[in-house]
């Protein structure tokens, strides 16, 4: 069975960019995807049918492609189960086109710390080719995690992408890239094959340059999954979609010129911090989407929300946390990649034979960024660190919560079923329905800055000064590669849906600028909804 002719074309196209793009870890061969020949989707009947995808090279394939996790870990590895969001898009009819790079394991905002190599956006005011032939220090990172899926996608090679967001890998990327990238609500969409980051936080994510073709994908795969623990069980979802009924029946019944009539929008003045404000150009086109929104209809209101800024180092704490012990399994023992057998005459980490062998494979398996979440998440949790980060962070993480219900109009479900069927109703009268703002502190870096972040970071914390603290110009680039996820930690310590939408391009550099539009839990096909009315 071959692949419909204009995705053949797309793949055709995507082995011809890809050696200079580097968005793809695999590409599938016209013939299909699998290993037997048979479990292929495409050309099956079913909503997506003649849709090509490209998934994130975190979940998990059984055909002919490994599963690396752009790891040198898992570089090898082959997975003999399939993602339950995979099997899902094949049984849908959708086609899969190949698998994407990405930050190793999740872990970075521009999609440089991989063993494939950097990914390059070609979102750049000329267009693919001009992007692709900018001089090498010219040459913009895509965004990560889920860089090479945003690629993909904004060049025209796939379309739609799966990718994943623990705290802004799919939003960020799709800002850098042009295109929309959807987080959707935690626990709707099953995490089975998903390799694991941070898993209080881990979500799915959907990449399309189209928001109905992003609703589509999202409704092939909303489901309840058994064999993911996380997932949120139907009766929710379903008590999740009457809270929301109205809302989404106000947007898919509107009238066309004003299809936002009754839709409140609240903008968080604390989500727009100073090296925006400062910029000339970057705000203009959230601007212009807010005056676009009241121009449909909707009601913008500034509202405040404070813990935002305390997200972020919250996020990191926690992530860390959960990566920490996520990432324990990768021993050399049971997956993927293992150091030669030591010769048993050094000095090892007190564990023996066996604890050199650990120690061994993880420092050569791993990648520098990886290594430095695992030993920050390790102090995190360490006696007598645990109160001060891990517990504080956890407070955070319940502040913001707090307040970001206490904004939204509808109630969350998971904090109060009994409110949310009830007497919620009656409370709607306050509130807003979606928070919006912008998705990134810039367009996105050059790959040469966001490379070198990595490496003089590392240099001011292994460097021979290391009994002083880095601190001053050494500490500034490490502070910037962390800081543009600012704007996406929020939704993800909340588990809310956020969608970055592609609201144009900043006239200083003619790079993709994106903004965020967030919902309450549960709320996520009105998200969708809002997008498509934009569009
Ligand atoms: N940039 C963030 C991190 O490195 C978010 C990553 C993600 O969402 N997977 O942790």
């Amino acid at each position: 069975r071959s692949v419909p002719a204009r995705i053949a074309r797309q793949l055709e196209r995507a082995h011809e960019l890809n050696p200079r793009l580097n968005a793809f870890t695999h590409l599938y061969s016209p013939q299909g995807s699998s290993r037997d020949g048979t479990a292929d989707g495409c050309g099956q009947a079913g909503s997506l049918q003649g849709t090509s995808v490209a998934v994130k090279d975190i979940f998990a394939t059984a055909d002919d492609a490994p599963t690396t996790c752009a790891s040198k870990t898992l570089r090898q590895y082959r997975s003999l189960v399939e993602a339950t969001v995979v099997k899902r898009l094949r049984r849908a009819g959708a086609t899969l086109t190949g698998k994407t790079n990405m930050d190793e394991f999740g872990m970075g905002s521009a999609n440089v710390h991989t063993d494939f190599g950097p990914v390059v956006n070609p979102a750049g005011p000329g267009g693919v080719e001009a992007s692709l032939a900018l001089p090498v220090d010219e040459q913009r990172a895509a965004g990560g995690s889920s860089g090479g899926s945003a690629a993909a996608v904004a060049s025209g090679l796939c379309d739609v992408a799966l990718a994943s967001d623990t705290g802004g890998s799919t939003r960020l990327p799709a800002a850098y890239c042009g295109i929309y990238g959807f987080k959707p609500s935690y626990g709707l969409l099953s995490r089975y094959g998903m390799v694991a980051y941070a898993s209080s936080l881990d979500t799915v994510g959907l990449m399309s340059r189209d928001a109905s073709k992003l609703a589509q994908t999202f409704d092939a795969l909303e489901a309840f999954e058994p064999l993911d623990p996380t997932s949120v069980p139907t009766a929710a979802r379903e008590r999740a979609s009457a809270v929301h009924a109205s809302l989404v029946e106000t947007l898919t019944t509107a009238k066309t010129d004003r299809p936002l009539e009754g839709v409140r929008i609240g903008v968080p003045a604390d989500l727009i911090p100073q090296p925006l404000l400062d910029s000339k150009t970057l705000l203009d086109p959230f601007r212009t989407f807010l005056a676009s929104l009241r121009t449909l209809g909707a009601s913008v209101t500034s509202v405040r929300f404070p813990a935002a800024p305390l997200g972020l180092s919250a996020y990191y704490v926690l992530a860390s946390a959960e990566a920490s012990s996520n990432l324990a399994r990768y021993d050399g023992v049971q997956y993927g990649y293992r150091a030669a057998e030591s010769d048993g005459t050094a000095e090892g980490d007190g564990h023996g034979e066996k604890g050199l062998l650990y120690a061994k494979t993880r420092s050569a398996g791993f990648g520098k960024e990886v290594k430095k979440r695992i030993l920050l998440g390790t102090f995190a949790l360490s006696a007598d660190a645990f109160d001060n980060y891990y517990l504080q962070a956890q407070r955070v993480r319940r502040m913001i919560q707090l307040e970001l219900d206490g904004l939204l109009r509808a109630p969350n479900v998971l904090q109060s079923p009994a409110l949310a069927s009830t007497a919620a109703a009656a409370d709607m009268n306050s509130g807003v329905d979606f928070l919006v703002g912008p998705s990134a502190l810039s367009t996105a870096p050059t790959v040469s800055s966001a490379t070198s972040a990595q490496t003089t970071s590392s240099t001011a914390s292994s460097g021979t000064n290391s009994s002083t603290r880095p601190d001053g110009d050494s500490s500034a680039p490490l502070q910037n590669s962390y800081l543009q996820d600012l704007l996406t930690v929020p939704a993800s310590l909340a588990g809310l849906p956020a969608l970055s939408l592609p609201a144009g391009r900043d006239a200083s550099d003619g790079w993709p600028v994106g903004v965020t539009l967030m919902g309450q839990w549960g709320s996520d096909r009105a998200v969708l909804e809002v997008a498509q009315r934009w569009e």
